[in-house]
């Protein structure tokens, strides 16, 4: 079995003490590759520490938009210069809108998600995207800066299908994260079905959204399979099939190298 995840914060404190024995955990559990997303300029320069010591670890750089009133030119420039620096970063992100907990101004989420798009078709790398509460007005910027030159991942999708079909239009692919397997995943079912294997993917977003048996722990990559295993369930294919269909939709949006 091979899983990819394609959204982990593994480069987070909250791994310092283990990370070695997370990462064996995953491995062991099928997980045989991740992304780990910056959520900041210093926290995107330790993302491509730890991407660049494991070769089965890539970064996404970028200024989530809780921290978009700190992305100002110094933060933008030293994303810049990491993504320049290391053939590991293969993403710009992660950015987006949070209109949910709005822990920054919306207009400099705004200002910081439309600089990072244009940084990402600069660099032609694909954008790993956030949105909570903002379906609207992220679809109409990701529309307004020519997403699609680009490509990427809408993460931890919490939107209905209609909102997932315009994101497959754009060429984003659709990520589930733990959410997926909680008894109130509400419209979620109904998206994994809507679209199609091709454009599915899952991920962790740990150390947060652990799925449903391990709630209120610290999440890990190892617990995917549920995350995955339910959404098998939903698509109505085996486990194994979907494995191998999410993690080559990974490495296509990502553009990795062909697995070995
Ligand atoms: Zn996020
Ligand atoms: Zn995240």
């Amino acid at each position: 079995m091979i899983l990819f995840d394609t959204h982990a914060h593994l480069h987070l404190p909250e791994f310092d003490a283990d990370r070695a024995e997370v990462l064996a955990r995953a491995r062991t559990a099928g997980v045989h590759g991740f992304l780990t997303v910056g959520i900041d300029a210093e926290d995107s320069a330790k993302a491509v520490a730890l991407a660049e010591a494991a070769p089965d670890v890539w970064a996404a750089v970028g200024i989530h938009p809780h921290e978009a009133a700190g992305a100002d030119e110094a933060a933008l420039e030293t994303v810049r210069r990491l993504a320049l620096g290391s053939a590991r970063v293969v993403a710009i992100g992660e950015t987006g809108l949070d209109y949910y907990r709005n822990l920054s101004p919306r207009s400099a989420q705004l200002e910081a998600f439309r600089r990072q798009l244009a940084l990402a078709r600069e660099l032609g790398r694909p954008v790993v995207v956030h949105c909570r509460e903002a379906h609207a007005d992220v679809l109409g910027m990701l529309r307004e800066e020519r997403v699609g030159e680009v490509g990427g991942i809408m993460h931890c999708f919490s939107g209905d299908a209609a909102a997932a079909r315009s994101c497959l239009d754009l060429g984003l692919g659709i990520s589930l994260a733990g959410p997926v397997t909680y008894p109130n995943a509400r419209k979620l079912p109904e998206v994994v079905r809507a679209v199609p294997l091709e454009w599915l993917l899952v991920e962790t977003d740990c150390p947060f959204l652990p799925p449903q048996p391990y709630r209120g722990k610290r999440n890990e990559p190892a617990w995917m399979v549920h995350t995955a295993g339910q959404v098998a369930a939903f698509k109505g294919v085996s486990f194994a099939e979907l494995a191998v269909r999410l993690t080559e939709n990974a490495r296509r949006l990502l553009r990795l190298p062909p697995a070995e």
